[in-house]
């Protein structure tokens, strides 16, 4: 009998384990509060997004290819490399582009407690703040990790969270290559698609090198670009 029941008892607990590995993972559902992989509208417009960082060279290139492309996008930062890049940070504000929250120390937040979480934003928010940026500030948890603690503090304070629906980065066969990339994105944007890059650091080139075709062959399909703020404000 008590076999049995120790039985029971692990079998329980690997299932739960696994059930809350799915939603600690998954891009569309979370415990509390709204989380935001893309928007509904039948109108041709997407949001590009770039994660981590701001690191110098990596900032300044990519807000130079944006800058010729004269689009605006959301740069998810981590609070850490903002504070050692404060300069980088600044020029992101400065050439019109959305900021957003990726946490201090770009951990996986799931097992977290609710002052790490707490600490956690509030520091990246104040330095971004530092930045210059004044529009609302939306979230991004690093890998797209959530569980409970942090679901319920930004549900509790009014803040979305971001995921998104296209990620050719997730890929490594994909994420090899720049036009790889370019193909991947471009078959599987749809209207009100949120895009994820990594562009920032050096062992980013492809992704950085996929930027340019990802903006002009959307831009040929007839797609405009647009920050987060803005398609959300497009949802029908
Ligand atoms: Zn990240």
């Amino acid at each position: 009998m008590k076999k049995l029941i120790a039985v029971i008892v692990v079998v329980i607990f690997l299932a739960l384990s696994s059930f809350l590995w799915q939603i600690g993972k998954s891009r569309t559902f979370q415990f509390f509060g709204e989380i935001i992989p893309r928007v509904n509208t039948t109108e041709k417009v997407v949001a590009l997004t770039f994660d981590d960082g701001p690191v110098p060279g990596g900032t300044e290139e990519i807000l130079s290819i944006l800058g010729q492309e004269q689009i605006h996008c959301t740069f998810f930062l981590t609070g850490a490399e903002l504070e050692r890049n404060m300069e980088q940070g600044k020029k992101i504000v400065a050439a019109g582009h959305e900021v957003g929250n990726h946490t201090y120390s770009h951990v996986r937040m799931l097992l977290v407690t609710p002052s790490f979480v707490k600490q956690e934003i509030e520091s990246t928010d104040k330095l971004i703040r530092q930045a210059g940026y004044q529009g609302e500030i939306l979230f991004r948890p690093p890998f797209g990790k959530k569980l409970f603690a942090l679901p319920y503090y930004l549900s509790k304070n009014g803040r979305k969270t971001i995921t998104w629906d296209v990620e050719p980065n997730s890929f490594p066969e994909i994420d090899a290559s720049s036009e790889k990339i370019v193909e991947y994105v471009l078959q599987k944007t749809q209207p009100g698609s949120i895009i994820i890059l990594h562009v920032m650091y050096s062992n980013r080139k492809e992704s950085m090198k996929a930027v340019k075709g990802i903006v002009d062959g959307l831009k040929l399909r007839g797609y405009s670009f647009k920050t987060v703020s803005e398609l959300l404000a497009t949802a029908q």
